[in-house]
């Protein structure tokens, strides 16, 4: 009989390691919370770097857990995981021979900085929203009316002590130059300004993107932090701003403001780390045994992490993690059942 492995979340991670564990021979089991697969990528319009649609991506890997039959429990939250299995909270109990979890991370609430105004000025929005109105084909200001002049803000929740997100969560500075160029794309004649503190092009292609941002599409990079945004009587966000390199404070009246909201630590990650006796990282991620050798695994055996669940990550690093995790598990269960 093939052994079991339980895959906590059926986002790109859980997915993409039950197919590869079934490719091996091995029954994944995959129990997702919401009543689909897919994880938060499923919601975006087109991925960076290269524009490829996000649909195009998610949903072949769905349809392949489908035609694979592999089982899955969806509307089922997992409150506790244990090497040998993991508790749902209808108390119903799965056991498996092995635990993968891929619970990935949680979207900072851009409400906490209240300073931006989103949730008051009809006009600031979240990089998520604004995802969400390119894939429903409709990008405009509250009042259906075309922006004139944009400003995207990095770092919104990422590298701020003040909400307790220290970390950098490596994607959003990627993110706002892709979609610094929808906009273009959208409304050529617009001005896009983004305001960042660093740019951070880790990735393959993502400096040359950069560069194709300003040279191309013209878009207006300023080294600086927006302090605080406020809307003016014609629904316009005014905001404040300090030029970094010049050193200039710097006032602006923008249609729309987009806040780049960070990858932050799921909230419920202490109680479910706690379960299992496993540690967490300062940043509430959960902990790998370590960077190096052991990514994938936790501090018990039995216990294995797919994605964004130990850091930021891209949906490509995730991807390629999953298959390093299936292949750690595949290790795990032929060393305990001394298949070699
Ligand atoms: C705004 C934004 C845009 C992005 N755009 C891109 C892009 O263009 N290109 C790119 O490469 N990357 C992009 N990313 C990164 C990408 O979204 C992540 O790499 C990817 O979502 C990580 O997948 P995951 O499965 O690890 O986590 P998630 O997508 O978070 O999936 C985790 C799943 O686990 C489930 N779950 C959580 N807890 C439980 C529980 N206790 N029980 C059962 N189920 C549970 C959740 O419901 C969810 O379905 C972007 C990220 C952000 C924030
Ligand atoms: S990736 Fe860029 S925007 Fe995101 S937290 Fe890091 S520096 Fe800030």
């Amino acid at each position: 009989m093939a052994h079991r492995v339980v895959i906590v979340g059926g986002g790109a991670a859980g997915m993409q390691t039950a197919l590869e564990l079934k490719s091996r021979g091995i029954e994944p089991v995959i129990v997702e919370r919401n009543i689909e697969l897919g994880g938060k990528a499923k919601g975006w319009h087109k991925l960076f770097p290269s524009f490829v649609s996000a649909a195009d991506v998610m949903q072949p890997l769905a349809l392949k857990v489908k035609s694979e039959r592999i089982r899955c429990f969806y509307g089922q939250e997992v409150s506790e995981i244990a090497p040998d299995g993991v508790m749902l909270r209808s108390k119903e109990r799965i056991p498996a021979d092995a635990v993968v979890v891929a619970t990935g991370f949680t979207l900072f609430d851009a409400h906490r900085k209240q300073e931006y105004g989103y949730g008051l000025y009809d006009n600031v929005i979240t990089s998520v929203d604004l995802e969400r109105m390119m894939n429903s084909g409709c990008v405009s200001l509250a009042d259906g009316t075309e922006p004139k002049r944009i400003a995207i803000l990095h770092c919104v929740g990422s590298r701020d002590e003040k909400v307790g997100q220290k970390h950098c969560s490596k994607v959003c500075c990627i993110t706002g130059v892709k979609q610094a160029i929808e906009l273009k794309q959208l409304f050529p004649t617009a001005d896009v300004f983004n305001f960042y503190m660093d740019m951070r092009m880790f990735g393959p292609g993502y400096e040359e993107l950069y560069r194709e941002a300003q040279e191309r599409y013209n878009v207006h990079f300023v080294r600086g932090r927006i302090s605080e945004a406020a809307e003016t009587i014609n629904k316009r966000i005014q905001i404040k701003a300090e030029d970094t390199l010049t050193g200039r404070p710097l006032r602006m009246t923008v249609d729309m403001l987009v806040l780049l909201v960070g990858m932050s630590a799921n909230y419920e990650n202490p109680a479910l780390a706690a379960t299992a006796g496993l540690d967490l990282a300062p940043n509430g991620y959960f902990k790998a045994v370590d960077t190096f050798l052991g990514a994938v695994r936790s501090q018990r055996e039995g216990i294995f992490f797919a994605g964004a669940v130990t850091a930021p990550k891209s949906l490509a690093d995730t991807l390629a993690e999953a298959s390093l995790t299936a292949s750690a598990v595949d290790d795990y269960l032929k060393r305990k059942f001394n298949l070699r």
